[in-house]
Protein backbone atom coordinates (compact mmCIF):
# COMPACT_ATOMS: atom_id res chain seq x y z
CA UNK A 1 0.00 0.00 0.00
CA UNK A 2 1.83 2.96 -0.93
CA UNK A 3 1.73 5.76 1.63
CA UNK A 4 -0.07 8.81 1.66
CA UNK A 5 1.62 12.42 1.77
CA UNK A 6 0.36 15.94 2.46
CA UNK A 7 0.47 19.09 0.41
CA UNK A 8 1.15 22.49 2.44
CA UNK A 9 -1.08 25.52 1.52
CA UNK A 10 2.18 27.96 1.78
CA UNK A 11 0.82 29.27 4.88
CA UNK A 12 2.25 27.40 8.36
CA UNK A 13 -0.48 28.64 10.24
CA UNK A 14 -3.16 27.00 7.72
CA UNK A 15 -0.73 23.96 7.02
CA UNK A 16 -0.97 23.74 11.11
CA UNK A 17 -4.51 23.21 11.26
CA UNK A 18 -4.68 20.81 8.50
CA UNK A 19 -1.52 18.68 10.16
CA UNK A 20 0.68 19.56 7.21
CA UNK A 21 -1.45 19.77 4.16
CA UNK A 22 -4.14 18.52 2.18
CA UNK A 23 -4.25 14.83 1.91
CA UNK A 24 -3.82 12.39 -0.82
CA UNK A 25 -6.16 9.57 -1.32
CA UNK A 26 -8.49 12.24 -0.31
CA UNK A 27 -11.20 14.80 -2.10
CA UNK A 28 -10.35 18.26 -0.35
CA UNK A 29 -13.17 20.90 -0.94
CA UNK A 30 -12.21 24.78 0.02
CA UNK A 31 -15.13 26.63 -0.22
CA UNK A 32 -16.25 30.53 0.11
CA UNK A 33 -17.17 33.97 -1.08
CA UNK A 34 -15.60 35.92 -4.11
CA UNK A 35 -11.52 36.74 -4.10
CA UNK A 36 -11.15 34.47 -0.64
CA UNK A 37 -8.57 33.12 -2.57
CA UNK A 38 -9.54 29.70 -3.83
CA UNK A 39 -7.67 30.02 -7.25
CA UNK A 40 -4.83 31.65 -5.67
CA UNK A 41 -4.65 28.65 -3.46
CA UNK A 42 -5.20 26.35 -5.97
CA UNK A 43 -2.06 27.75 -8.57
CA UNK A 44 0.15 27.62 -5.02
CA UNK A 45 -0.41 23.77 -4.60
CA UNK A 46 0.54 23.60 -8.30
CA UNK A 47 3.98 24.40 -7.02
CA UNK A 48 4.14 22.72 -3.48
CA UNK A 49 3.07 19.77 -5.47
CA UNK A 50 6.30 19.88 -6.90
CA UNK A 51 8.69 20.87 -4.23
CA UNK A 52 11.05 17.86 -3.08
CA UNK A 53 10.06 15.67 -0.37
CA UNK A 54 12.73 17.28 2.12
CA UNK A 55 10.77 20.63 1.61
CA UNK A 56 7.29 19.17 2.09
CA UNK A 57 6.41 18.49 -1.35
CA UNK A 58 5.32 15.46 -3.25
CA UNK A 59 7.81 15.59 -5.69
CA UNK A 60 4.81 15.07 -8.54
CA UNK A 61 3.18 16.68 -11.60
CA UNK A 62 -0.36 18.32 -11.30
CA UNK A 63 -3.24 17.92 -13.30
CA UNK A 64 -5.44 20.95 -13.57
CA UNK A 65 -8.64 21.30 -14.77
CA UNK A 66 -9.79 24.94 -15.57
CA UNK A 67 -13.66 25.36 -15.26
CA UNK A 68 -13.87 28.43 -14.53
CA UNK A 69 -11.07 30.10 -17.26
CA UNK A 70 -8.74 31.84 -14.24
CA UNK A 71 -5.80 29.58 -14.63
CA UNK A 72 -2.90 31.68 -15.30
CA UNK A 73 0.89 30.13 -16.14
CA UNK A 74 2.40 33.16 -14.98
CA UNK A 75 1.35 33.01 -11.19
CA UNK A 76 2.99 29.82 -10.94
CA UNK A 77 6.21 31.38 -12.15
CA UNK A 78 5.73 33.54 -9.68
CA UNK A 79 5.10 30.94 -6.87
CA UNK A 80 7.77 28.76 -8.06
CA UNK A 81 10.13 31.97 -7.66
CA UNK A 82 9.48 32.33 -3.96
CA UNK A 83 9.94 29.00 -3.44
CA UNK A 84 13.62 28.70 -5.51
CA UNK A 85 11.96 26.25 -8.06
CA UNK A 86 13.14 26.47 -11.96
CA UNK A 87 10.28 28.45 -12.89
CA UNK A 88 9.39 26.59 -16.53
CA UNK A 89 9.70 22.92 -15.34
CA UNK A 90 7.36 24.28 -13.04
CA UNK A 91 5.07 25.46 -15.69
CA UNK A 92 5.54 22.35 -17.63
CA UNK A 93 4.47 20.33 -15.00
CA UNK A 94 1.50 21.39 -14.61
CA UNK A 95 -0.97 19.54 -17.11
CA UNK A 96 -4.02 22.15 -18.02
CA UNK A 97 -7.47 21.04 -19.35
CA UNK A 98 -9.95 23.87 -19.51
CA UNK A 99 -13.46 22.42 -19.00
CA UNK A 100 -15.93 23.48 -21.34
CA UNK A 101 -19.30 22.16 -19.99
CA UNK A 102 -20.34 19.39 -17.32
CA UNK A 103 -19.71 16.29 -19.50
CA UNK A 104 -16.84 18.09 -21.20
CA UNK A 105 -15.36 18.05 -17.52
CA UNK A 106 -16.34 14.79 -16.85
CA UNK A 107 -14.53 13.14 -20.01
CA UNK A 108 -11.77 14.74 -18.80
CA UNK A 109 -11.16 12.10 -16.37
CA UNK A 110 -10.74 9.25 -19.00
CA UNK A 111 -7.42 11.33 -20.01
CA UNK A 112 -6.00 11.85 -17.08
CA UNK A 113 -6.24 8.34 -16.13
CA UNK A 114 -3.76 7.70 -18.60
CA UNK A 115 -1.68 10.68 -17.42
CA UNK A 116 -1.97 9.17 -13.79
CA UNK A 117 -0.85 5.93 -14.90
CA UNK A 118 2.13 6.82 -15.48
CA UNK A 119 2.26 7.31 -11.16
CA UNK A 120 4.18 10.75 -12.14
CA UNK A 121 1.22 13.12 -10.61
CA UNK A 122 0.69 13.60 -7.22
CA UNK A 123 -2.14 16.78 -7.52
CA UNK A 124 -5.81 16.72 -9.32
CA UNK A 125 -7.50 20.56 -8.85
CA UNK A 126 -10.53 21.22 -10.11
CA UNK A 127 -11.41 25.12 -10.02
CA UNK A 128 -13.95 24.93 -9.36
CA UNK A 129 -16.29 21.56 -9.25
CA UNK A 130 -19.56 22.95 -9.60
CA UNK A 131 -19.44 25.92 -11.82
CA UNK A 132 -20.38 23.99 -14.99
CA UNK A 133 -22.87 21.70 -13.42
CA UNK A 134 -24.66 25.09 -12.49
CA UNK A 135 -25.25 26.32 -15.66
CA UNK A 136 -25.34 22.95 -17.74
CA UNK A 137 -28.59 22.27 -15.28
CA UNK A 138 -30.67 25.66 -14.62
CA UNK A 139 -34.03 24.84 -14.31
CA UNK A 140 -35.78 24.13 -11.33
CA UNK A 141 -36.64 20.22 -12.50
CA UNK A 142 -33.15 19.95 -13.21
CA UNK A 143 -31.45 19.62 -9.66
CA UNK A 144 -31.93 15.53 -9.30
CA UNK A 145 -30.25 15.25 -12.68
CA UNK A 146 -27.62 17.61 -11.92
CA UNK A 147 -26.89 16.20 -8.37
CA UNK A 148 -27.20 12.30 -10.07
CA UNK A 149 -24.40 13.65 -12.91
CA UNK A 150 -22.57 15.58 -10.12
CA UNK A 151 -22.24 12.21 -7.67
CA UNK A 152 -21.08 10.19 -10.48
CA UNK A 153 -18.31 12.71 -11.77
CA UNK A 154 -17.16 12.92 -7.84
CA UNK A 155 -17.30 9.04 -7.78
CA UNK A 156 -15.01 8.94 -10.35
CA UNK A 157 -12.91 11.30 -8.81
CA UNK A 158 -12.57 9.36 -5.63
CA UNK A 159 -11.63 6.06 -7.13
CA UNK A 160 -8.89 7.90 -9.08
CA UNK A 161 -7.28 9.50 -5.87
CA UNK A 162 -7.24 6.04 -4.22
CA UNK A 163 -5.73 4.13 -7.16
CA UNK A 164 -3.97 6.86 -7.88
CA UNK A 165 -2.37 7.92 -4.15
CA UNK A 166 -3.16 11.68 -5.54
CA UNK A 167 -4.66 14.80 -3.47
CA UNK A 168 -8.19 15.82 -5.11
CA UNK A 169 -8.14 19.94 -4.27
CA UNK A 170 -11.16 21.21 -5.69
CA UNK A 171 -12.54 24.63 -4.83
CA UNK A 172 -15.91 25.37 -5.02
CA UNK A 173 -18.71 28.37 -4.10
CA UNK A 174 -20.98 29.14 -1.75
CA UNK A 175 -25.01 29.59 -1.82
CA UNK A 176 -25.10 33.17 -1.55
CA UNK A 177 -24.89 35.30 -4.55
CA UNK A 178 -21.15 36.32 -5.11
CA UNK A 179 -22.10 39.55 -6.74
CA UNK A 180 -23.54 40.16 -2.68
CA UNK A 181 -20.10 39.08 -1.39
CA UNK A 182 -20.04 42.39 0.70
CA UNK A 183 -23.44 42.73 2.14
CA UNK A 184 -22.89 38.94 3.68
CA UNK A 185 -18.99 39.45 3.95
CA UNK A 186 -18.25 38.73 8.09
CA UNK A 187 -21.18 36.34 7.88
CA UNK A 188 -20.51 32.73 8.77
CA UNK A 189 -22.90 30.07 7.88
CA UNK A 190 -22.61 30.32 4.28
CA UNK A 191 -23.35 26.81 2.83
CA UNK A 192 -21.12 25.24 -0.10
CA UNK A 193 -23.44 24.66 -2.74
CA UNK A 194 -23.48 20.64 -4.04
CA UNK A 195 -25.91 19.30 -1.38
CA UNK A 196 -25.41 16.16 0.28
CA UNK A 197 -23.47 15.04 -2.74
CA UNK A 198 -20.70 17.40 -2.76
CA UNK A 199 -21.21 17.07 1.20
CA UNK A 200 -20.65 13.21 1.47
CA UNK A 201 -17.55 13.01 -1.38
CA UNK A 202 -15.38 15.61 0.32
CA UNK A 203 -13.59 14.21 2.68
CA UNK A 204 -11.74 17.19 4.54
CA UNK A 205 -14.00 20.58 3.59
CA UNK A 206 -12.51 23.66 4.60
CA UNK A 207 -14.64 27.76 4.86
CA UNK A 208 -12.97 30.86 3.18
CA UNK A 209 -14.03 34.30 4.61
CA UNK A 210 -12.44 37.98 4.14
CA UNK A 211 -10.79 38.73 7.71
CA UNK A 212 -9.46 42.30 9.04
CA UNK A 213 -7.61 44.61 6.05
CA UNK A 214 -5.75 41.92 3.52
CA UNK A 215 -6.27 39.23 5.77
CA UNK A 216 -8.08 35.64 4.81
CA UNK A 217 -9.86 33.46 7.16
CA UNK A 218 -9.79 29.47 6.82
CA UNK A 219 -11.97 27.31 8.97
CA UNK A 220 -11.99 23.36 8.85
CA UNK A 221 -15.53 22.40 8.51
CA UNK A 222 -15.78 18.44 8.15
CA UNK A 223 -12.37 16.34 8.53
CA UNK A 224 -11.71 12.97 9.80
CA UNK A 225 -8.71 14.18 11.37
CA UNK A 226 -8.45 17.46 11.97
CA UNK A 227 -10.41 19.65 14.51
CA UNK A 228 -12.44 22.84 13.69
CA UNK A 229 -9.65 25.48 13.87
CA UNK A 230 -9.39 28.74 12.40
CA UNK A 231 -6.16 30.31 10.76
CA UNK A 232 -5.41 33.52 9.23
CA UNK A 233 -3.02 33.83 5.79
CA UNK A 234 -2.60 36.39 3.14
CA UNK A 235 -2.37 36.48 -0.61
CA UNK A 236 0.95 37.78 -2.32
CA UNK A 237 2.68 37.51 -5.51
CA UNK A 238 4.42 34.58 -4.26
CA UNK A 239 1.38 32.61 -3.77
CA UNK A 240 -0.65 32.17 -0.09
CA UNK A 241 1.33 33.30 2.94
CA UNK A 242 1.34 33.88 6.63
P1 LIG B 1 -11.41 33.20 -5.57
O1 LIG B 1 -10.91 32.17 -6.50
O2 LIG B 1 -11.67 32.72 -4.19
O3 LIG B 1 -12.55 34.00 -6.12
P2 LIG B 1 -8.82 34.34 -6.03
O4 LIG B 1 -8.02 33.17 -5.69
O5 LIG B 1 -8.98 34.69 -7.45
O6 LIG B 1 -10.25 34.28 -5.35
O7 LIG B 1 -8.16 35.54 -5.23
C1 LIG B 1 -8.35 36.85 -5.62
C2 LIG B 1 -7.48 37.71 -4.76
O8 LIG B 1 -6.10 37.40 -5.02
C3 LIG B 1 -7.66 39.18 -5.07
O9 LIG B 1 -7.88 39.84 -3.83
C4 LIG B 1 -6.32 39.58 -5.66
O10 LIG B 1 -5.98 40.87 -5.27
C5 LIG B 1 -5.36 38.57 -5.12
N1 LIG B 1 -4.25 38.37 -6.02
C6 LIG B 1 -4.27 37.88 -7.27
N2 LIG B 1 -3.05 37.89 -7.82
C7 LIG B 1 -2.22 38.41 -6.91
C8 LIG B 1 -0.83 38.69 -6.87
N3 LIG B 1 -0.06 38.47 -7.93
N4 LIG B 1 -0.33 39.23 -5.76
C9 LIG B 1 -1.10 39.46 -4.71
N5 LIG B 1 -2.43 39.22 -4.67
C10 LIG B 1 -2.98 38.71 -5.75
MG1 LIG C 1 -11.51 31.55 -8.40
Amino acid sequence: RKTCFRIPTGSKQWDGILNGGFQSRSINEVYGEFRCGKTQLAHTLCVMAQMPKDQGGAEGKVAYIDAEGTFRPERIIQIAERFGIDPETAVDNVTIARADNSEHQHELLTQLNENFATGEYRLLVIDSICALFRVDYMGRGELNARQQSLGLHLNRIGHMAEEFNITVFMTNQVQSDPGASALFAGADGRKPIGGHVLAHASTTRVLLRKGRGEERVAKIQDSPDCPEREATYIITTGGIND
